[in-house]
C-alpha cells in the first residue's frame, strides 16, 4: 500500500500519481527559483508561458496530434462543452447525431436540443446502458453538422474500442473518463474533449483537440468566451487560465512520458482491469458484472453482488480495508472500480484478492 494508506478507486476526481503530487509538493511555495508559486506568477510570465507551452507540446507528441489541430485549456468542465458543441456547430433546423450510451450521453443530447435538431443515432438505454452500439447500428445522414459519442462511459463501466469512420461528418467525442489512457488516432476525430479530473490532473481544466477547418465554420453570433475560435486564437490565454491545474496536468502527462508513453500505460491499463474482471468471471455468479463483455471498459469496472445485504456488507469491508470510492454511481448503484492511469497496479492487485477471500468467508 502507497504512503497515504489507501487504495483510490474513485470515479473522479480520482487518483494522481503520487510522484507528481510530490512533485507539485516541493515545487509549491518556491516554483523554479522564482520566489513564488506557481498561483501566484502572472499567467503572461515567461516562467508561467512556459509550463502552458509544454502541456500543450506534451499533448500533441502523447497523442501524436496532427499539424491541423488546436489544444485547447478551458474552464467550466466537460458538462460545458456539451453546450458549447452545438452553440458553435449546430443551427436551428439543422441535424447532429448523437449516439447514447449512458446519462453524460443524455446530457449532451438536452444541451443540444436548445439549439438545433439533434436526434438519436443509436441507444442501448432499454439495456441500462450496458452495451456500446455495433458499428452497423450507427445510421446517421450525411448532412449533419456532426456525430458525437462518449468513448468511455463512466457510470456504467462500457467503452468504444474502435470508433466509426464518418468520413464528412465531423466526429466529435466526450473523452473525459478514458482520455490518454491508450494510444488513438486523433485524425478520426473532428474534436475531442475531457474534463482533466481522472486521468490528466485536477478538476477545473477542461480539454479540447480541435481540427481547425471546424473551427471557420462556427457561428460567429455567440458569446466570445463560448467561442472556440477565441481561445484558439490565443492560444488559450484570452483570460486567465486555471494555471495551476495545467501545471498539474503537463506534469501529469509528464509523468505518462517517464511511464514509458501510452503503449505502457495502455498495456498496464489492461493487466489491472484484467485482475478485477477476472475476480468477477471466476466467481460462479457471486459477483455480477453490469457491461456486455465486448463493451467492458479499462477505467469503470461496474459489479454487482448477487446478494443485496452482502453487497452492502462488501462495500463496508471494503472500505475499512482501506478501498476507496467503490460504490457505483447513485444513479445505478453496485459497486464500481474506476482504474485510471494513476491507480496502481498493486491497488487492483489487493482489490482482487480481498473480493476472492471475500467471496471465500462469505459465498
Ligand atoms: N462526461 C463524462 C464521460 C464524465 O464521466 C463526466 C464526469 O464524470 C462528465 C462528462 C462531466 O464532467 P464535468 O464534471 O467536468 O463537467
Amino acid at each position: 500500500q502507497n504512503i497515504r494508506d489507501v487504495y483510490n478507486f474513485n470515479a473522479g476526481p480520482s487518483a494522481l500519481p503520487l510522484a507528481v503530487l510530490e512533485k507539485a509538493q516541493q515545487e509549491l511555495v518556491d516554483f523554479r527559483g522564482t520566489g513564488m508559486s506557481i498561483m501566484e506568477l502572472s499567467h503572461r510570465s515567461p516562467a508561467y508561458e512556459e509550463v502552458h507551452n509544454q502541456a500543450i507540446a506534451r499533448l500533441k507528441s502523447l497523442y501524436s496530434i496532427p499539424e491541423n489541430y488546436e489544444v485547447l485549456f478551458l474552464q467550466g468542465g466537460a458538462s460545458l462543452q456539451f453546450s458549447m458543441i452545438p452553440m458553435n456547430f449546430l443551427q436551428p433546423e439543422k441535424k447532429a447525431g448523437y449516439v447514447m450510451t449512458g446519462v453524460w450521453s443524455e446530457k449532451a443530447f438536452a444541451e443540444a436540443k436548445l439549439f438545433g435538431e439533434p436526434y438519436h443515432v443509436a441507444s442501448t438505454k432499454e439495456s441500462n446502458y450496458h452495451i456500446i452500439p455495433r458499428m452497423d447500428e450507427l445510421q446517421y445522414y450525411e448532412r449533419d453538422a456532426y456525430l458525437h459519442l462518449t468513448s468511455n462511459n463512466t457510470i456504467y463501466g462500457t467503452q468504444w474500442k474502435d470508433f466509426p469512420d464518418t468520413g464528412d461528418v465531423p466526429l466529435i467525442a466526450d473523452m473525459s473518463s478514458d482520455i490518454m489512457s491508450k494510444p488513438i488516432d486523433v485524425s478520426k476525430f473532428a474534436m475531442i474533449y475531457a474534463g482533466a479530473q481522472k486521468n490528466l490532473g485536477p478538476s477545473g481544466v477542461t480539454v479540447v483537440i480541435i481540427r481547425k477547418d471546424i473551427l471557420e465554420k462556427a457561428n460567429p453570433n455567440i458569446p466570445t468566451m463560448l467561442k472556440y475560435s477565441t481561445h484558439a486564437k490565443s492560444n488559450s490565454l484570452y483570460h486567465t487560465p486555471p494555471t495551476f491545474g495545467i501545471y498539474m496536468l503537463g506534469e501529469v502527462l509528464s509523468w505518462i512520458e517517464e511511464s514509458g508513453g501510452l503503449e505502457a500505460i495502455a498495456k498496464q491499463n489492461e493487466e489491472k482491469a484484467k485482475l478485477i474482471y477476472d475476480a468477477i468471471d471466476n466467481s460462479n455468479g457471486f459477483y455480477l458484472g453490469h457491461a456486455d463483455i465486448e463493451s467492458r471498459s479499462l477505467m469503470n469496472i461496474t459489479f454487482r453482488l448477487a446478494d443485496e445485504e452482502l453487497e452492502k456488507k462488501f462495500l463496508m469491508e471494503a472500505k475499512s480495508a482501506g478501498f476507496v470510492g467503490l460504490n457505483g454511481h447513485r444513479s445505478v448503484g453496485g459497486c464500481r472500480a474506476s482504474t485510471y492511469n494513476a491507480v496502481p497496479l498493486e491497488a487492483c492487485k489487493a482489490l482482487s484478492e480481498f473480493m476472492k477471500q471475500f467471496q471465500k468467508k462469505n459465498g
